[in-house]
């Protein structure tokens, strides 16, 4: 499957609709996910003409036929990652290279056309180059990328779409979690599962997370900030939450974390705060960890921290953890050294501040 064109992704230089000193006051103080930058990405994929008509443009709506493939059997894919401001002014992306790769895999799963994980690449730093000015300088904050790509054959069989529409939009932000609490309260679901063999777990695609709304909605109603989900064969096994992956941390210094197994999405945080541990001299194991485990570890202080992590979340400390059959706090409630540690470890990276030992950083 060959790029059709010569010249990818050309930039079509439309004027800011966002005057500068009102870029900076949205920078200032820009939540999760509410303000865009000017640009997007686009890119369209036919079986005639493989993936073609990359370009950047101004940010818009799509106009969609009701018939198109998407709005009915949900062949939808997206990746989240992060730009972070370096020191000396540029900019960063971290690990692309995986989420390029977790793209094309999920596409895969959804029978989709796969991205060339180059084109991925290219058009995540070309927008991040235009959109240089929307990318904040305060502590914590960076600039969200949203790749997405979904079904655009106008049909209503059920198959695999024979076109695709590639997108990517941008949004300054700030902390995932409002309250800027120092430990999230979990709702353990017994009453949905996220997940299960065979199925679509392991794949970033929108279906998984409308699946994981009713189970958000019960946490809410419970007072909890995120559902905690179960295997979903056994119900016993912890697995990750809506949107962030969890690790486990012992009295003996160790720390585990629920094996990939096809039910929970690879994340590339988990993936790299295993090899930060791990240089910091740190066990790490990659195990299933039982939700009554959990209970009687932290109830005798056997367990000494859990965290949640992810590109949104970064590393979030859990503090205590409620469900129909469980409740309690871990530690003191609130955040722990191993998981402070390991989240300065990553930032400091992330933002240019530390060695880069293993060439996580894409600076552009
Ligand atoms: N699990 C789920 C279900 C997620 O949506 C995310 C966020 N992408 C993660 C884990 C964490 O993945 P990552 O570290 O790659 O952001």
């Amino acid at each position: 499957m060959s790029y059709q064109s010569a010249q990818p992704f050309p930039f079509e230089k439309s004027p800011s609709a966002v005057a500068a000193a009102e870029r900076e006051a949205l920078l200032r103080n820009p939540g999760f996910g509410r303000v865009f930058t000017d640009h997007m990405v686009t890119m369209r994929y036919s079986q005639e003409h493989g993936w073609h008509d990359g370009k950047i443009g101004p940010r818009g709506a799509f106009p969609l036929d009701p018939a198109t493939l998407v709005l009915h059997y949900g062949q939808e894919i997206f990746e989240g990652m992060k730009a972070y401001r370096l020191p000396d002014g540029g900019a960063s992306l971290f690990r692309p290279d995986a989420n390029a790769r977790r793209f094309r895999s999920s596409a895969e799963r959804l029978a989709m056309a796969p991205l060339p994980e180059e084109l991925f690449l290219q058009s995540v730093r070309a927008l991040v180059r235009t959109e240089r000015d929307w990318i904040p300088a305060a502590e914590g904050a960076s600039l969200y990328i949203r790749p997405f790509m979904f079904a655009t054959e106008v049909l209503l069989g059920v198959k695999p779409s024979a076109e695709y529409l590639y997108c990517i939009i941008a949004s300054p932000v700030g902390s995932y979690f409002k309250s800027g609490a120092p430990a999230v309260t979990l709702w353990v679901s017994e009453t949905y599962t996220r997940a299960a063999p065979g199925g679509t777990g392991a794949a970033k695609c929108g279906g998984n997370y409308a699946a994981s709304l009713a189970a958000q909605a019960e946490a809410t109603a419970e007072g909890c900030e995120q559902v905690v989900f179960l295997d979903a064969v056994e119900r016993r096994w912890v697995e990750e939450l809506g949107g962030m992956n969890v690790f486990f941390v012992f009295d003996d210094g160790s720390l585990q974390t629920p094996p990939l197994g096809g039910t929970i999405l690879p994340g590339i945080t988990r993936d790299s705060l295993i090899v930060l541990a791990r240089d910091l001299g740190l066990t790490v194991r990659e195990e299933p960890y039982a939700i009554d485990q959990w209970q009687a570890d932290a109830r005798s202080g056997r367990l000494t921290e859990a965290f949640a992590c992810g590109t949104a979340a970064v590393v979030t400390p859990i503090g205590t953890v409620k469900g129909r059959r469980h409740g309690f706090t871990i530690g003191e409630g609130g955040a722990g050294p191993v998981a402070a540690r390991l989240k300065a470890a990553l930032l400091d990276i992330q933002n240019g501040r530390a060695p880069d030992r293993h060439g996580w950083l894409d600076r552009l």
